[in-house]
């Protein structure tokens, strides 16, 4: 089969690999679309190659969505032919966090698909079956994609912070995982200002319904958003820039008892506690990923309330043009690119 490797210093290679079949508990996947996603451009399209890495060797490629072709001995919840996405981490399957559908905190095996085991960019891909989640319809392949990852992502973030229509909501960061967050904020009824410092981030935001988008080069966003709460701050916030400025803006947009999260990776950050926090008496929560029952949760809301991540998708390549992708996605200036095999 047609696979991509990415060695690191932004190089892409194609190459044939045997075609993989599935073992016993697992599934043969054919991929009808594979996210890019930002900690894949961070962590290994962009990575100094002499810096070893679990990748190396390994199918790239977290976000994987496809139709089952093939199923190993002892698999009954999922058929050839079903639709599915892929949770994209395999656990120990025995450990408390394997057991709750947390398997990105299991400390035993813990196994990445487009880590450290091959992932979805790949006309193929084999996955534990226990990974596979039913992909609904009418959402659509790269719905599931951006729910194996980012949308996912997002979803503990606004369920954690118990996000609703009594809420005025915060984001800072508007790449995949934060413009996910505007389409599941939205539809959860809430009223979002959104900031990034991309015009064309912020752009899309207003597209996808973001109550007001700002651009943090051209305004003070706290200043705005102080201005638009009348002085009171929002109930509600998020960082998923991993920057230390979207982190305290986070922070200092909110109100007195507000709530937020922190879900953008990397970087140090100052903060202080005792104006920033204490006495605000904030409730500040770190988010990382989702448990395997809210990717298939959220699925079944983005059914109820009619929404799609197709609007957020700014660009679609196939695997032989995924140099073009990467190259675009780097920029930092698109919305979701989706690799559709
Ligand atoms: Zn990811
Ligand atoms: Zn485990």
């Amino acid at each position: 089969m047609r696979a991509v490797m990415l060695p690191g210093d932004r190089k892409v290679v194609h190459a044939e690999f045997p075609d993989p079949r599935p073992g016993p508990g697992q599934v043969l996947i054919q991929i009808k679309a594979s996210g890019l996603c930002g900690s894949e451009l961070h962590g290994i399209y962009q990575r100094d190659p002499s810096a070893s890495t679990c990748l190396d060797g390994k199918i790239p490629g977290h976000e994987p969505s496809g139709v089952v072709v093939e199923i190993g001995d002892g698999v009954t919840a999922v058929k050839p032919g079903d639709r599915v996405l892929v949770y994209h981490i395999a656990g120990c399957g025995d450990c408390k966090f394997c057991r709750m559908g947390w398997m990105i905190n299991c400390t035993t095996n813990k196994r990445s698909y487009g880590w450290d085991a091959n992932g979805g960019h790949a006309e193929y891909m084999v996955a534990e079956a226990v990974n596979c989640i039913h992909l609904p319809e009418p959402l659509t392949f790269a719905d599931g994609a951006h729910i194996a990852c980012g949308g996912g992502t997002a979803y503990q973030a606004l369920c954690r912070l118990q996000l609703s229509g009594r809420d005025r909501f915060a984001i800072f960061g508007l790449g995949p995982v934060g413009l996910g967050a505007l389409i599941e904020a939205k539809a959860m009824g809430a009223t979002v200002y959104a900031v990034d410092l991309v015009q064309e981030r912020v752009d899309l935001a207003s597209e996808l319904g973001a109550d007001v988008a700002m651009n943090g080069s051209d305004v003070d966003p706290l200043k705005v958003i102080a201005d638009l709460s009348h002085g009171e701050g929002v109930e509600a916030a998020a960082d998923f820039s991993g920057s230390g400025a979207g982190r305290n803006s986070a922070l200092d947009a909110c109100g007195v008892f507000g709530r937020v999260a922190w879900v953008g990776e990397g970087n140090l950050t100052t903060v202080e506690p005792s104006p920033q926090i204490l006495h605000k008496q904030l409730t500040v929560i770190g988010s990382w990923v989702c448990g395997l029952w809210q990717m298939e949760e959220l699925a079944g809301f983005m059914v109820r309330k009619g929404i799609s991540f197709e609007p957020m998708i700014s660009h679609r390549f196939s695997l032989d043009e995924i140099d073009e992708g990467l190259r675009l996605f780097d920029t930092g200036r698109t919305g979701k690119i989706v690799i559709e095999p």
